[in-house]
């Protein structure tokens, strides 16, 4: 089978089950190649702010998107970043938490569409429900 996607998210344990099921069993893959890192792919933007962690980061997307040959990018951003809120949320106006890292995927998004021409870059929100669910919504 080959690789469908490169799929980067936050290392978070609280939603690495949420982040599993929803691969699988939502967008329905059946091989990805994975990237978990703190604060998923919230640092594809912010270059100007961690160039070593960007740069980094990046050269691991692209080896990937290089030697699997995958045509598609997935980032997953989730509720409660916690390294988005330690480390980035400062450098957005938006008045959510949540609203500022849906600013930053899109972002991050425009930034890997112009880096990796041809793929196509899919972002979502995994929003944890006050029953204890996971909602994932996909950003526009
Ligand atoms: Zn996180």
């Amino acid at each position: 089978v080959d690789t469908e996607a490169v799929v980067v998210h936050c290392s978070d344990h609280r939603f690495q089950a949420a982040f599993r099921d929803y691969l699988v069993e939502g967008l329905a893959l059946r091989a990805y190649a994975l990237m978990a890192v703190p604060g998923g792919g919230h640092f594809v933007s912010m270059g100007q702010f961690m160039p070593k962690f960007t740069k980094s980061n990046l050269q691991s997307i692209s080896f990937l998107m290089k030697r699997t040959g995958a045509p598609r990018l997935i980032l997953i951003g989730h509720d409660d970043c916690l390294f988005f809120r330690d480390q980035f949320q400062f450098y957005f106006t938006e008045a959510t938490l949540s609203q500022r890292q849906f600013t930053n995927l899109r972002a991050a998004r425009k930034q890997l569409l112009e880096r990796f021409s041809g793929a196509r870059v899919d972002i979502y929100f995994a929003d944890a429900e006050a029953d204890g669910s996971v909602q994932f919504i996909r950003i526009d």
